[in-house]
């Protein structure tokens, strides 16, 4: 423990005896946009219990980090409670620490001064502040690095500064966000076996930690406890508890037997939804996928071994995908008419099959035709075009269009997605300067 003082004041002056950490209920989190309120989160529920690691797993934009910036006391929700330590949370908690998936280390200061400022702003003194640090970055493995600057540090070495900075304030709960996706993969897996080392031999006065990952493997090599957040808006779908004792080897059966079936959790309730839409909308948020990846995946499903049909898992796997890279791929393609997702597995369609086939001419053409149909918006762009006398449209007028359903960022990711698979089809051109859809050179 950094502070053998600390855990005595918690007990003093936590004196419910329940052994939660944090209490959610009913949360709701909107984010208002001229009329109308996207709704982020709705009725989210959970509890951390003393001595667990808990993942939150979801897909980018699922809001996780809203809930992790509400947990953490920085925004409030819009309805629901948040209880911490038995008492409802007004504002930062003392106790609640952080680390961020960009690491957030202040770059004029060393390595010794980022770690301190976490105390500086509890108004601790400075020769406790030092000690504190140094007993910090020393059980982190940061020994030697005090007085560097974080631009001197490999990212991992920056990602533990990032630790060192939370664990220093002696938190009752650690909230992670991504902590380790910003790493290449041998750096996350060392700094993820040291953090579970540190916990599992009782080092860390932590006595609960919630992380935030998009990566199902992730979830399965650290935590106890894995609650699924479904997307737009996000919702606790599933709580899966993960029986292993540590430290875990993910060739294990068991642990890839688990993989796979939250990979068919995820799956299952993705098509459910796309099922009960019928089809996209005009405003339907759309993912940015290149034309040059549908066509890839479509290649190497359409061939064996897999001849037309996959099993999620096993493909992400052999195409070292992870699931924010692979879901959307497959969400598109099923967007499109080219795939099917039922229960983990992803099938082709007779169409898709047809288009591995073809030759890039061929293969346009179609691309073209499936597009028209399938995404209103991309109709629409084209209707516009036809109509107007010289064919010609600005950005800005669709963009408004979607401004009113999505927000800045989803209306800007949908429309340039929509422009790259319009291009690709040759449905329209776009010039990238002047920002204005036409016809031009397209129906040469
Ligand atoms: P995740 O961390 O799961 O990727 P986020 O919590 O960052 O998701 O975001 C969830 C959704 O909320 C996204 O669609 C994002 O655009 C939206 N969002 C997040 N913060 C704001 C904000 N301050 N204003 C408007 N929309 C926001
Ligand atoms: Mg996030």
């Amino acid at each position: 423990m950094l502070n053998p003082k600390a855990a005595t004041t918690e007990l003093l002056q936590t004196p419910h005896s329940s052994n939660e950490i944090l209490c959610i209920k009913g949360v709701r989190r909107g984010f208002s946009k001229a009329q109308e309120d996207l709704l982020v989160l709705d009725d989210v529920n959970l509890t951390l219990r003393e001595g667990e690691i808990v993942g939150l797993l979801g897909r980018s934009g699922s809001g996780k980090s809203t809930l992790l910036r509400i947990i953490a006391g920085l925004i409030q929700p819009t309805d629901g409670h948040v209880d911490y330590l038995g008492k409802p949370l007004s504002g930062p908690a003392e106790g609640v620490a952080m680390v961020f998936q960009t690491f957030a280390l202040f770059p004029w200061l060393t390595v010794l001064q980022n770690v301190e400022a976490g105390l500086e702003a509890q108004g601790v003194g400075a020769n406790e502040r030092r000690q504190r640090a140094l007993a910090a970055i020393d059980l982190i493995g940061l020994d030697g690095f005090e007085n560097a600057y974080p631009r001197e540090l490999s990212g991992g070495m920056r990602q533990r500064v990032g630790f060192a900075r939370a664990l220093v304030v002696d938190p009752t709960l650690l909230l992670m966000d991504e902590p380790f996706s910003a790493l290449d993969v041998l750096t996350a897996e060392t700094l993820r076996t040291d953090l579970l080392d540190l916990w599992t031999q009782g080092r860390l006065p932590i006595k609960s930690v919630l992380i935030v990952t998009h990566n199902i493997e992730e979830a399965v090599f650290m935590c106890d406890r894995i609650l699924v957040l479904s997307s737009n808006p996000g919702k606790v779908i599933a709580e899966i508890q993960v029986p292993f004792k540590h430290p875990r080897n993910r060739l294990d059966p068991a642990f890839r037997g688990l993989v796979d079936d939250i990979y068919a959790k995820m799956t299952a309730r993705r098509t459910g939804e796309i099922a009960r839409k019928e089809g996209l909308e005009l405003s339907s948020r759309l993912p940015e996928v290149s034309t040059n990846l549908m066509a890839g995946l479509i290649e190497t499903l359409a061939v064996p071994p897999y001849n037309g049909r996959a099993d999620m898992p096993e493909i992400a796997r052999s195409l070292h995908l992870e699931v924010d890279d692979l879901f959307p791929i497959a969400e598109v393609l099923q967007h499109l008419g080219f795939a099917e997702m039922r229960e983990g597995d992803i099938f082709l369609t007779p169409q898709a099959r047809t288009f591995a086939e073809f030759g890039t001419q061929e293969r346009k053409m179609m691309f073209a035709e499936h597009l028209l149909r399938n995404v209103p918006l991309a109709a629409r762009i084209k209707k516009v075009l036809d109509e107007r006398p010289g064919h010609r449209a600005p950005r800005v007028r669709f963009e408004q269009e979607l401004e009113d359903f999505l927000s800045d960022n989803a209306a800007e990711e949908t429309l340039d997605a929509v422009i790259n698979w319009g291009r690709y089809g040759e449905v329209f051109s776009y010039n990238d300067q002047s920002e204005i859809f036409s016809l031009a050179d397209v129906e040469a």
